[in-house]
């Protein structure tokens, strides 16, 4: 069996329920298992089934793979693979992808004692560009519940001016750089979905009405409070983030209170957002 990052945690998925765990590569680990990390310059997009299909022949069971653009026609794809025998090795490899015509370039490297770290890309981006960073899930969470606990509600009340901030700049950039504000307001369902495209939670729109702003959000697994039992709701960050988000689409300063939360043992995270009271715009603590 391979061995991922130890912080990995496997959600049950309710049947019918369509996600699927997005893998970010970071290390294999087997030492019954040979390895590959290959990186593959093409000349044109149209190389990707051949390429497949000649590393399957040499061999290679491929278990993860990503291509991006180079910002012409050529494509990059870079792929991790499991050798089914020990036929080949990451010189032969190279050399064989090399020769090929539809190949600029390649690299690859082999697992030691079953052991491949990830060592061809930096930075992480998001398809956006921005550079993100990768920290496990339950860290973040405990990081979040240390600081709130130790220093109290002022802690709290910074991770939800930053998510604030970050809600409302995430509404502007849809807004005015993007989709306008008729079609955020009319497909709030597909803007919230960036929740789940980022690994924050899975949301659900429960209520809407844009005209006196009221809105009901659920967030199944949500970062900031997965793994906490605290008996207390625990998601500043996203209560902060969902305000500023909605509070910007609703071109109106809305509060939003908490009303689950997993780390009160509930099964999901639940937000009520509604008018702020005049003088009080925002859901500080
Ligand atoms: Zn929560």
């Amino acid at each position: 069996m391979v061995q991922m990052v130890h912080e990995i945690y496997i959600h049950p998925r309710p049947l019918g329920d369509p996600m699927h765990r997005k893998d970010i590569m970071v290390y294999l680990y087997n030492p019954r298992k040979r390895f590959f990390h290959v990186v593959v310059e093409l000349r044109d997009e149209g190389a990707l089934p051949s390429l497949f299909s000649s590393l399957s022949q040499m061999g290679l069971s491929v278990m993860n793979a990503f291509t991006s653009p180079d910002g012409g026609r050529n494509r990059i794809c870079s792929l991790f693979a499991e050798a089914r025998d020990d036929r080949v090795t990451a010189s032969q490899l190279k050399g064989i992808l090399d020769s090929w015509p539809q190949v600029i370039r390649s690299w690859a490297r082999e697992s030691k004692s079953g052991f491949l770290v990830e060592a061809a890309h930096f930075p992480l981006a998001l398809n956006t560009g921005q550079r993100v960073v990768v920290l496990g899930q339950r860290r973040l969470s405990n990081i979040f519940h240390r600081l709130t606990s130790r220093l109290g509600g002022e802690a709290a009340n910074i991770l939800y001016e930053e998510g604030f901030s970050l809600g409302k700049n995430s509404a502007e950039v849809f807004i005015y750089y993007m989709v306008g504000e008729r079609f955020v307001r009319e497909n709030l369902e597909d803007i919230l979905m960036v929740y789940s495209a980022t690994g924050w939670g899975r949301p659900e729109l429960v209520k809407t009405d844009v005209a006196s702003g009221e809105y009901i959000i659920l967030i199944r697994d949500c970062f900031e409070c997965e793994g906490l039992k605290t008996g207390r709701p625990q998601s500043h960050f996203v209560r902060g983030h969902l305000c500023g988000l909605l509070s910007t689409i609703s071109r109106r300063p809305l509060s939003c209170v908490e009303t689950k939360c997993l780390a009160a043992g509930h099964e999901h995270c639940e937000f009520h957002l509604s008018q702020a009271e005049a003088g009080r715009e925002t859901s500080r603590l």
